[in-house]
C-alpha cells in the first residue's frame, strides 16, 4: 500500500472519531476475510479443512473469530463413530474468540453483560424457538437436551462449531462476555459447568459440609475440575482415587489432601480399606463418581458411610450396565444418591466466578490444557484425545 493511500485511511479514521463516528471505528478496523475456513468432519475419523465465503451477519447475529476450543468425550466419540448422525459436521463446543462484527440489535449478553466488537465470548445453549429462556429460568432445569454450537448439523452459513476460524452466533444463542478471562480459562468453562452443577445436584442431599470427608473416584479432567470446585467451598478433605500414579499427584495440586491408587489394591474390599484408612479410619461422607465404568460405580457405594451421600456423574453417555446389591449398597446404608448430567444456564454463569475463585486459592486450572494443536493439526489433537494422552486437548488458532 502506498504512503499516499495510508495518510488518506489515517484521515479517514480520524475525522470519523472526531465526528462521532468512533463507534463504527473498532469494526471497521477488524479486517474481516472474504473467505472462513472450518474443519469439516467429512467421515469417521476424517476431518476436511474446508473454505466458504464469510457469510452475511444478521441484524440480530455475531460473528466471532475463534481463539481456541476444547476436545470434549462427546467430540472423540462423534469422530469415532458418529453416535449422534451428525457427518458432514463442524465440530467444537468448547470454544472462545473474540467479537468482531455485531448486528444492530446485538446489545447485551445472556447475563445482561453490554456486548461490542472486542468482547471475548462464549455460548452456551441455543433455544431458537424460545428466546424468552433465560439463564435465570429455573424452570430449564439442564441444558443436556438443548442445541449447541458443535453439534448442529451442516447448513448454509457452515460456521456451527468453534472447530472453525470464525463462528456465527446467531439470534436465541446464549452468549456471555467473558472478556476479563483469559484464553485458557474461557476454554475450560464448558467442563468447569459441569462440576459446578455436579457440586450443586450434591449440595440438594444436604449432606456435604465444610468438614465432610469427600471421595472423588476417577482424575481426568472432571475429576481433577471436581476436586478443585470442592475446593474453593471449603471443603478440606479430599480423598483422589485413580489407577494412574501421574494423575494423582495432579490431583494433590488441584486440592486433594489423600490419594489412593487402586492398581495398588486387589479386590474391592483392599481398595475399600484403603480409602478408609486415607479418610482417618472411617469411611467417606460422600464421594463422586467422575468415570465411566460400570465397575466403578460399583465399587464407589463401599467408600461411603452409612447415611451418607453419591453423586454419579461419570456416565455422560452410556457406558452399559452396573450392578450392585440394592439391600447392602443403597437401603442398608440409607445413601442418598444424586445424579448429574451436563449444567443449567445458571450453573454456566457460576462458573466464571468459580474459575476466578480458583485461581484466586492458587489452583492450577491452566495446568489442565496439556496439549494444544493448530486448526490445520485438528486430526492430531483427536488422535491425543483418544489416546488418552494428556488431560485437556484444545485447538488454538494462531
Ligand atoms: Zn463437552
Amino acid at each position: 500500500m502506498e504512503n499516499k493511500q495510508v495518510e488518506e485511511i489515517v484521515k479517514k479514521v480520524l475525522s470519523e472519531l472526531w465526528s462521532g463516528g468512533a463507534k463504527e471505528a473498532p469494526a471497521a478496523a477488524k479486517a474481516i476475510p472474504a473467505k472462513c475456513k472450518v474443519a469439516m468432519l467429512v467421515d469417521k475419523e476424517k476431518f476436511e479443512l474446508r473454505e466458504y465465503p464469510m457469510p452475511e451477519v444478521g441484524e440480530e447475529d455475531i460473528l466471532v473469530k475463534v481463539e481456541g476450543c476444547g476436545v470434549c468425550g462427546t467430540d472423540a466419540h462423534e469422530y469415532k463413530r458418529d453416535p449422534f448422525g451428525l457427518i458432514p459436521v463442524v465440530l467444537g463446543h468448547e470454544g472462545t474468540g473474540e467479537i468482531v462484527k455485531m448486528g444492530a440489535k446485538v446489545k447485551w449478553d445472556s447475563a445482561g453483560k453490554p456486548l461490542k466488537v472486542g468482547d471475548k465470548v462464549v455460548t452456551c445453549m441455543i433455544f431458537p424457538d424460545d428466546p424468552s429462556i433465560t439463564m435465570y429460568d429455573l424452570n430449564k432445569q439442564n441444558v443436556g437436551d438443548s442445541s449447541v454450537y458443535g453439534l448442529l448439523p451442516d447448513d448454509d452459513k457452515h460456521l456451527n462449531g468453534w472447530f472453525a476460524d470464525y463462528i456465527l452466533i446467531r439470534k436465541g444463542s446464549t452468549v456471555f462476555n467473558v472478556s476479563e478471562l483469559d484464553l485458557t480459562s474461557r476454554i475450560l468453562i464448558e467442563p468447569c459447568a459441569v462440576l459446578v452443577h455436579a457440586v450443586e445436584r450434591a449440595k440438594t442431599t444436604g449432606i456435604l459440609r465444610f468438614n465432610s470427608p469427600v471421595v472423588v473416584q476417577g482424575c481426568g479432567p472432571i475429576g481433577l475440575i471436581c476436586i478443585a470446585v470442592l475446593r474453593t467451598m471449603g471443603i478440606e478433605n479430599i480423598i483422589a482415587v485413580d489407577g494412574e500414579q501421574q494423575r494423582l499427584d495432579f490431583a494433590m495440586q488441584m486440592g486433594a489432601n489423600k490419594t489412593v491408587n487402586f492398581k495398588e489394591h486387589k479386590g474391592i474390599d483392599a481398595l475399600a480399606a484403603a480409602v478408609k484408612d486415607a479418610v482417618g479410619g472411617r469411611l467417606a461422607d460422600f464421594a463422586f463418581q467422575c468415570t465411566g465404568s460400570p465397575l466403578a460405580h460399583a465399587n464407589v457405594y463401599k467408600f461411603i458411610r452409612n447415611g451418607g451421600g453419591l453423586c454419579e456423574l461419570g456416565f455422560f453417555i452410556n457406558g452399559g450396565d452396573a450392578t450392585i446389591n440394592p439391600h447392602f449398597d443403597l437401603c442398608a446404608k440409607e445413601i442418598t444418591l444424586v445424579g448429574s448430567w451436563v449444567y443449567t444456564l445458571r450453573d454456566y454463569a457460576t462458573t466464571f466466578d468459580f474459575i476466578k475463585r480458583a485461581k484466586g486459592i492458587g489452583l492450577p486450572l491452566e495446568k489442565l490444557v496439556t496439549h494444544t494443536y493448530p486448526l490445520e493439526e485438528i486430526d492430531e489433537a483427536f488422535k491425543t484425545n483418544l489416546k488418552m494422552a494428556g488431560l485437556k486437548i484444545a485447538v488454538v488458532n494462531k
